[in-house]
């Protein structure tokens, strides 16, 4: 029987989400077992391949350039250095190796033959790979397909009218934009959002929207709380409560059955019992590593154990859609068009995002 709706409103989304809280877990939990088997959680490792000095405005980053932030800037990462990494987290036990590199959209060129190299390698060693890279065009996505790549992120944050409170530089069309260029290919799409950037839960349910009348819905959605990080415009919002946490997966769960739902930042300020909630609720899948691109996450021991007292197994690569196969570079169908895509920039202005940059000048 066909489970998954691609019709919700805010209204039933919003109902389902304020639902009394013993009602909404159960509900979740019944259609999370109808759907997947309980006890396995899938693991990522994620890779920040190029970190810091990033053009955009994003509130919530510490990645940005214009905060004034701890973050130490990187260029972009070797092939030999990631492969080394992508072994590491194999034997850690992740079955999916996550490469975030802070851009606004991919440029074709020689950091892209890189990072296309880099899906070829990880491939080869049995992993899922997922890149997060910013906006593509559909080339880009192909040469990606081709390579070898599983999956790609490319989160909406928020509904289409808070994501208006949170970046200037980018538009929300452009996100759905990119996603409909990964789906041309067989690459599956990973696509969230964060909450306890001060939003409504009109606009957690409003991003519930946007991401489940896809057709096909993210294969994988990931449901991130804020970490508050100094120098960033968010640097003051207030933690969101475990209630809140589990009362989104548990919607994400219930709208969208078939996705792998990925408690993604802000696992550290959890407790295990907070997190065993989320995980009865509907979450399927979480990110390993002491660190999640910039900010903290917890230790993969201290995941380990946690997966032993709930009797949590980590789930194996290509268990929900088979090994991509890998094109080499000089057999490669699509080369590289040297496209300057017009992203657009809606410039608007975002008060808390300008007094932080203001503040970077003191
Ligand atoms: S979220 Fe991504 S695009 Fe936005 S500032 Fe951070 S690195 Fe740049």
């Amino acid at each position: 029987m066909e489970t998954t709706r691609h019709n919700w409103t805010r209204e039933e989304i919003l109902e389902i989400y304020n639902k009394p809280f013993m009602d909404l877990l159960y509900e979740a939990a019944t259609l999370h077992r109808q759907n997947h088997d309980p006890n396995t959680v899938q693991v990522s490792t994620l890779l920040s391949i190029k970190t810091g000095g990033c053009s955009e405005d994003c509130g919530y980053c510490p990645q940005a350039a214009r905060y004034h932030t701890n973050v130490e800037g990187n260029d972009l990462m070797s092939v030999s250095q990631v492969k080394a990494q992508a072994m590491r987290a194999k034997e850690a036990g992740s079955s999916r190796v996550c490469m975030g590199a802070a851009w606004r959209n991919v440029k074709d060129g020689q950091e892209f033959d890189d990072v296309l190299e880099m899906v070829r390698t990880i491939n080869r060693l049995g992993l899922e790979v997922c890149c997060t890279l910013g906006m593509i065009t559909e080339n880009q996505a192909k040469r990606l397909a081709e390579a070898g790549l599983y999956a790609y992120n490319h989160n909406l944050d928020s509904s289409e009218e808070y994501y208006k409170e949170v970046i200037s530089t980018r538009g929300y069309q452009d996100r759905l934009d990119t996603i409909e260029n990964v789906r041309k290919t067989a690459v599956t799409v990973c696509s969230g959002g964060i909450i306890g950037m001060g939003e409504s839960a009109e606009d957690r349910a409003g991003m519930l929207v946007a991401l489940s009348t896809l057709n096909p819905q993210p294969e994988s959605v990931p449901i991130n709380a804020l970490v508050p990080v100094e120098g960033t415009p968010m640097a003051e919002q207030k933690q969101v409560s475990i209630w809140e946490m589990v009362r989104m997966i548990a919607t994400t769960r219930i709208v969208m059955p078939e996705t792998q739902v990925r408690l993604s930042a802000g696992r550290t300020q959890m407790s295990r019992e907070g997190q065993a909630m989320c995980f009865f609720a509907g979450a399927n899948s979480i990110f390993a590593g002491d660190k999640l691109l910039t900010t903290p996450n917890p230790d993969v021991n201290e995941d380990m154990e946690m997966f032993k007292a709930l009797g949590l197994n980590p789930q194996k690569p290509f268990v929900k859609k088979a090994q991509p196969q890998t094109v080499d570079a000089e057999n490669s169908e699509y080369q590289s068009l040297g496209e300057k895509p017009r992203w657009t920039r809606p410039g608007h202005i975002i008060e808390r995002n300008l007094a932080a940059q203001g503040k970077s000048k003191a």
